[in-house]
């Protein structure tokens, strides 16, 4: 896979951590975080913090960003499977028109059903890409389709009986939208719409292989704004293009491009939407590089968007994009945090506890900006990353770079949201323990990956002839468990006071916590009862919390307890905990730095992969008990725009009050362009 880090969270991550100290402006405390809750899924809503405080041509700006990225709704559901704005605009004429029992079990399934299609842009699992089978048989789904007027439903009643019925209803028929699996022709074998019902991946393959130069330093991303078809037995690109498919949605996606540059923040700005507009005009990949680097080079603007045909996880060949948006401005404060560390950087890397031989004369930290987001859309909706770093053609982040963010109302949503849940309760061993995860969490857990991502991976380095490739699969782990040890280290020390980074000497408690109680318990619930932990970043977290344990036994660093038959680990030491983290960062460093392969994999074998069967088991029963959601998403806030009596627009203004159902069914009404099949 491409280099690509879009960091979608789980719901997990965050339950252990609560909230922050300060209170946002304009959030005011009765911000209704949680929306609803309906099979694996959970809705949110997030807080556009500081929407207030931004000038009225700003504010224009976002509105006019924010329609541009509704309007392509419609296309994610077509890119991710041919039938799905069928399927979808059935189930709301259904729902919209049926007169019988809504308080049938059938119905009610019915709603979930259609509520999974809006969460999944379509009929298979948002993340897991399988299909979903409805909790309702056909003949009850074709028994409501016979009471409906045919004028109301968007394709004839023969097509949704001969072609949608076997189509939702049979296990075997498009069961994947994404299928990776080797071995198998992966394009005929995926659902998704992104390449002709004929075409076989060795012919999609050696279509694109054609096109590539290996003389092209600047090669454009072959493929990444089409479909392929087979037309009369000839490959055709199906360009997504004013003109071309797509069209009415990307027209109207046009029309707010075009309102936003003339409101916006500086030419860079609006040189940056000129050439998207003019990409999406020509379909010419050649502009859509210009459009990247032209927004790269875009710092200094407060609002920023992104809008297109952005990540390619939905083709198993990596080509195609999917359409999205996420539209943000600068959290400033949030912001100051990250440059503070970053202009700190040297200090951090000369008092690291390494080996100096393996200490960087000059370290460079790197600046992470922080935003909020203001709408999202597409692919980005209502499933949200936390994280974005773009672009995506490497010739250009080679050459010019990349933006990355992350997106910090979002994770305020979800670490509000997660109050009261009872999984900080059920694993946290003490009050104490709850109250100071409640204090601090959010703000631990915020510096945490702060120094995470802007000090660690970036400190220390190779001696002299070690390439970096020495770890081979352990390599990864490694590098993980550096940048998280240089992060928990640091976290309990005064310097991290010093920078006001952290209010007081016990807030980095709450961070230890969290990361023993994760590494050694929390992170299994995400792993099957006899499976061993594959993912490098949680091999690493058990690979740290596993290691200190074992380590501070003799002293009782951290001690296993139980507790009316539950297990719970408790630090007793969190002074002797951030030596050990010293220690082992040092180990870790000199592993990197000297490419031991051998003790990488005797540390990763011995503390990281295998998982204590017993204590697995007892997790996942604590943890089934709580009936949490593991998937969220979020519904958008409604921009309201407010007129003087000449007509100007005066002010615009946020509406928090709409519901999942409510906004889905308006999005279906006034934001949906696309003819049924494309
Ligand atoms: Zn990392």
């Amino acid at each position: 896979m491409k280099q690509i880090s879009i960091v979608f969270m789980l719901t997990l991550f965050f339950m252990a951590s609560c909230k922050t100290e300060k209170v946002k402006t304009d959030t005011k405390s009765d911000f209704q975080f949680n929306v609803e809750k309906f099979a694996d899924l959970k809705i949110l809503r997030y807080p556009v913090t500081g929407f207030n405080d931004l000038s009225l041509k700003q504010k224009e700006l976002l509105y006019y960003l924010s329609q541009a990225a509704i309007e392509g709704r419609d296309i994610m559901f077509d890119q991710n499977y041919r039938h799905n704005l069928a399927i979808r605009r059935t189930f709301e004429a259904i729902y919209e028109n049926y007169t019988g029992d809504r308080n049938s079990n059938n119905f009610k399934a019915l709603e979930v059903y259609l509520k999974r299609v809006w969460f999944s842009n379509g009929i298979h699992h948002h993340y897991s890409t399988d299909k979903f089978v409805p909790g309702f048989d056909s003949d009850y789904f074709l028994s409501l389709i016979n009471e409906i007027d045919e004028s109301k439903l968007p394709v004839n009643k023969k097509h949704i009986e001969e072609t949608l019925v076997p189509v939702m209803f049979n296990p075997q028929i498009d069961a994947k939208r994404v299928n990776q699996q080797q071995g198998v022709d992966i394009i005929a074998t995926s659902a998704n719409n992104y390449w002709g019902e004929n075409v076989s991946q060795a012919e999609a393959e050696a279509f694109y292989n054609e096109m590539k130069d290996p003389n092209n330093k600047t090669p454009v991303s072959y493929g990444l704004n089409s479909r392929l078809e087979k037309e009369k037995g000839k490959l055709t690109e199906k360009v997504w293009k004013v003109g071309g498919v797509y069209s009415p949605a990307i027209e109207k996606i046009v029309f707010w491009l075009e309102k936003a540059a003339t409101v916006a923040e500086n030419d860079e700005q609006k040189q940056v939407i000129d050439y998207l507009v003019d990409y999406y005009k020509t379909g010419k990949l050649e502009t859509f590089d210009k459009y990247n680097v032209a927004w790269l080079a875009d710092q200094d603007s407060h609002i920023d968007f992104v809008n297109g045909f952005i990540e390619t996880y939905g083709d198993p060949l990596g080509l195609k994009a999917s359409w999205e948006s996420l539209v943000n401005f600068k959290n400033i404060e949030a912001t100051h945090r990250t440059e503070i560390i970053s202009e700190n950087a040297q200090w951090f890397e000369d008092h690291s506890p390494v080996d100096p031989r393996f200490k960087k004369k000059k370290v460079k930290g790197v600046t992470a900006k922080v935003i909020t987001a203001a709408m999202l859309g597409g692919d980005c909706y209502p499933a949200t990353p936390i994280g974005i770093n773009l672009p995506n053609a490497d010739w250009i982040r080679k050459e010019h770079g990349s933006k990355s963010v992350t997106i910090e109302n979002i994770t305020y949503a979800y670490d509000q949201a997660s109050k009261g849940n009872g999984f900080l309760e059920e694993f946290a061993y003490s009050q104490k323990e709850i109250d100071r995860a409640r204090k601090y969490g959010f703000q631990a857990d915020n510096l945490h990956t702060d120094l995470h991502e802007c000090l660690g991976h970036g400190s220390g380095q190779l001696l002299p002839g070690v390439a970096g490739d020495e770890l081979k699969a352990y390599g990864a782990t490694i590098e993980e468990a550096r940048a998280d040890l240089f992060a928990l280290y640091y976290m309990g020390t005064n310097k991290i006071v010093e920078l006001k980074l952290l209010p007081d000497n016990e807030a980095f408690k709450t961070a230890y916590d969290d990361y023993i109680r994760n590494g050694l318990m929390t992170q299994l619930t995400r792993i099957k009862l006899g499976n061993n932990i594959e993912e490098s970043h949680m091999r690493n977290r058990q690979l740290i919390a596993r290691w200190a344990y074992e380590h501070g036994k003799d002293e009782k660093v951290i001690e296993k307890k139980n507790k009316d038959g539950k297990t719970f680990y408790v630090i007793n030491d969190y002074i002797k905990l951030r030596e050990l983290f010293g220690q082992f960062l040092a180990e870790i460093q000199r592993v990197k730095s000297e490419g031991d392969y051998e003790t990488a994999k005797q540390l990763i074998e011995t503390y990281a992969v295998k998982i204590d069967p017993d204590l697995h088991a007892e997790v996942l029963e604590r943890y089934e008990k709580l009936d949490l959601a593991p998937y969220s998403g979020f519904v958008n806030p409604v921009y309201k725009v407010v007129k003087d009596d000449s007509g100007k627009i005066s002010n615009i203004t946020l509406d928090y009050t709409e519901g999942y159902t409510e906004q889905m069914m308006r999005y279906s009404k006034e934001h949906s362009w696309l003819p049924s099949y494309n």
